[in-house]
Order: structure tokens, then C-alpha cells, then sequence
């Protein structure tokens, strides 16, 4: 049996940045530390760090005046500042400089008066942080079938141009098409910045290539990870099979392993510490024993 494990699988730079500098702080002893929403899409870090101390909410109104706050890789919203600043929380602003990049070219745009189309999943944490930056003139796509009634807020606007950005983790061929797809309906300036981020692009492009080739496509990474996901559905467009799994414990690892597969591919999401792939790799090797 052979194993390729993709050289892109694992953390992005953002997330390592956010969990480095998230165990920095337990390191230090910081007291009342919270995080707000999960630190990054993979439960044994997030069990990590609640272990040793840190407290996860989903909404600011949760913490209490002058505790110490994470703000991780995905960004928040800019009113999030402002009631930050009224409740005297200090910020460990571990916003992704990428992430942070889409905010300004949001900022930009909205500031120049352009209707901002902002190609992303519409539940994602990093979305709602980004279309907080967008300003009322802007609209989510998700997908094709909702371009025309982006379109029709547009004219509705009575604005005349359109920037288009998007969210760091989408899938870059499906960005590509609704943006075709803009463009041919409309006749106007329109601006676009491609904010896929590149760690985001190389992982896509390297599983599209490697879930070619192998027999069985393995991706490692929380289930709440839209780029794990996004990296699994590449995987089940190429090789029949392929699944997703949190980690080695997932039961449909050791049922999927019973085939004997001659070549299997692993790939992993930017979410996903590198213990959780040695894991899964020692887990197959045990198994073919
Ligand atoms: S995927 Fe890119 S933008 Fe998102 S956290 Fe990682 S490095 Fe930053």
C-alpha cells in the first residue's frame, strides 16, 4: 500500500499564528481569558484550551467587563471594537492579516462608492465579520442562483459600479464562475479583488491533483470547517471514494480501511494540527500490519 500525504495538509499560517499566540497567553497565566466562538474548527484543540483554563462564548455580551479577549484568525465585525472598547476588554486581536485585508478592500470600497458583492458562505464567522465592513450597499453570494437578486439590490442602490471580493476560504473554481456570472448580466465598472487566500488555493489545487491518483482520498479536519469540507467535496468529485474524518477514532476510517486500498491519498484541512495527521498516519500503518 502506498500513502501520499499532501505537503499543504494542516495548519494555514493564520491559525497556527492564532494558536500560538493563544497558548502564549496560557502560558503567561492571563486571567479571564475568553475567546470568542471557537479558536479554530477542531475540537481537541478547542477541548485543549478550555482545559486549561480558556472560555469559549459566542456572543460579547457574555463577558464580563475588563477580562482579557481572543479574537481569532476569522475577524469579527467592527461594531465588536466599539463594544469591546465600552465593556474595557483587552483585545488579543489575532484577526488573520488576510482576513484583515478583505476588511480594508471592503472599507475601500464601500468608501467609494461601490455596491460590494461579497462571494461567501453566508453563515460562515469570517463572512459576518467581513459584511460588517461592507456597509448597507452589499449583498452575500453563496452561490449562481443568487446573482440576480444581488443584481437587482444593485440596481435598486442606484449606485453604478460593483466590487466584488470573497471570502478567504472559497472555492476558487466556484468563485470564478459567479463572478463570470456577474459580469455577463451586467454593464457596468466593476472591480474585482480575488481574496481567496493562497493557502486556500494551494490546498484546493493540490488535493484536485492528488484525489486524481489515489484509490481512496482521505481529509482530516473539524466539521464545521468550511475548508475541510471544501476539500473533501474536491476529493468525492475525483475519486469515488473519499471521506471526511475528525480524527484516527472515526469509525468510518477503520470500515473504509477493510478494502485494501493500493494507493491512498491524505490531505487535511488549515484547521488541522499536524498530531491529528500523524495520528491518522500511524493509525494506517498499524492497521495494514
Ligand atoms: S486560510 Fe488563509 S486567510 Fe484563512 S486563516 Fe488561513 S492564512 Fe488566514
Amino acid at each position: 500500500m502506498e500513502l501520499i500525504i499532501g505537503k499543504t495538509a494542516g495548519f494555514c499560517f493564520g491559525v497556527r499564528n492564532a494558536v500560538d499566540k493563544t497558548y502564549e497567553e496560557i502560558n503567561k497565566n492571563t486571567k479571564d481569558l475568553y475567546c470568542l466562538g471557537e479558536l479554530v474548527h477542531n475540537e481537541k484543540i478547542v477541548e485543549d484550551i478550555t482545559k486549561k483554563g480558556v472560555i469559549t462564548v459566542e456572543d460579547i455580551s457574555d463577558i464580563p467587563n475588563n477580562s482579557n479577549v481572543i479574537i481569532r484568525a476569522h475577524g469579527v465585525e467592527p461594531n465588536i471594537y466599539d463594544i469591546a472598547k465600552e465593556k474595557n476588554l483587552k483585545l488579543i486581536d489575532l484577526t488573520c492579516p488576510k482576513v484583515a485585508k478583505v476588511h480594508e478592500f471592503a472599507k475601500a470600497f464601500s468608501n467609494d462608492g461601490y455596491y460590494i458583492m461579497l462571494i461567501a458562505e453566508r453563515k460562515h464567522p469570517e463572512t459576518i465579520g467581513t459584511k460588517g465592513f461592507c456597509g448597507k450597499n452589499s449583498t452575500i453570494i453563496e452561490s449562481i442562483e443568487d446573482v440576480e437578486s444581488a443584481i437587482k439590490n444593485f440596481k435598486e442602490s442606484n449606485l453604478t459600479k460593483i466590487g466584488i471580493i470573497a471570502q478567504t476560504t472559497f472555492s476558487v473554481e466556484k468563485f470564478n464562475k459567479i463572478v463570470e456570472n456577474i459580469k455577463s448580466r451586467v454593464n457596468c465598472k466593476i472591480e474585482v479583488k480575488n481574496t481567496i487566500c493562497n493557502a486556500t488555493e494551494m490546498r484546493q489545487a493540490e488535493t484536485e491533483e492528488l484525489s486524481k491518483k489515489v484509490d481512496l482520498m482521505i481529509v482530516i479536519g473539524g466539521k464545521n470547517s468550511a475548508n475541510t469540507k471544501r476539500l473533501y467535496d474536491i476529493s468525492a468529485k475525483n475519486c469515488e471514494n473519499a471521506i471526511l474524518i475528525q480524527s484516527n477514532a472515526d469509525l468510518a476510517l477503520k470500515e473504509v480501511l477493510e478494502n485494501n486500498f493500493e494507493k491512498i491519498g491524505i490531505m487535511a484541512g488549515a484547521s488541522t494540527p499536524k498530531y491529528c495527521i500523524d495520528e491518522v498516519v500511524g493509525y494506517i500503518n498499524n492497521f495494514k500490519n
